[in-house]
């Protein structure tokens, strides 16, 4: 699932124990192709808006030993899948995130920036693919990093890139649809922020 060298990776996480997305059934080894195919026309999208050559690396569940070697690479992202929102693996104290909403949320934790996404309710796996995607955002441009100002606004409906004149609306607009359209702003913001060092939190990966 890569294009070429991987200067982009992400690894999809899904949920411990009875939160695992898989126990829905509906979401499958299929979901998970589906997923990676709509991440790929993505990340193809940014490379043509942007007029780069990117390359990227999707993969799902890695072994703990894997993590091990990779979660530390540079333009490393990782997205958690999780049942639904009362599956979060966010602390209700934290205060710096992106507010969310029902289709996931990014947030700042003790030891680094955390992104996840709910499969109930935001199927099919396209559209959760394009939530995944806004959750990068978070996690590349505001939360994780300070490329957005995420504290320009007290309203989370405008704050860092909901934003739309710095986000550039599209796919970060909220509330996350699922199927916003990638506009040339996330392009441009993506292409030169998704090969960056942000520090993602391990504390649910390591064990
Ligand atoms: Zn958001």
């Amino acid at each position: 699932m890569a294009g070429g060298s991987s200067d982009i990776r992400i690894y999809f996480q899904c949920g411990k124990g009875f939160a695992d997305p898989r126990g829905l059934g509906y979401f499958s080894v299929k979901s998970m192709e589906t997923m990676n195919d709509t991440m790929a026309k993505l990340f193809g999208e940014v490379n043509k808006l942007a007029g780069t050559s990117l390359g990227w690396m999707l993969a799902w569940d890695l072994t703990a030993a894997e993590r091990k070697l990779n979660w530390m690479d540079k333009g490393t992202s990782v997205v958690h899948v999780l049942r639904s929102p009362s599956n979060s693996l966010i602390p209700s104290s934290i205060t710096k995130s992106s507010g969310g909403d029902a289709a996931g949320r990014t947030a700042t934790l003790d030891d680094g920036v955390l992104s996840e996404i709910y499969v109930e309710n935001n199927m099919p796996a396209d559209k959760l693919a394009h939530i995944a995607f806004h959750e990068l955002m978070h996690n590349r441009l505001d939360v994780g990093a300070t490329v957005v100002p995420i504290n320009n606004s007290s309203d989370p409906m405008k704050a860092g890139i909901h934003d739309i004149a710095l986000g550039g609306g599209g796919l970060a607009a909220t509330p996350t649809t699922g199927y916003g359209q990638l506009t040339a702003k996330n392009a441009s913001l993506m292409a030169k922020n998704l090969v960056t060092t942000v520090k993602q939190s391990t504390k649910h990966l390591l064990g």
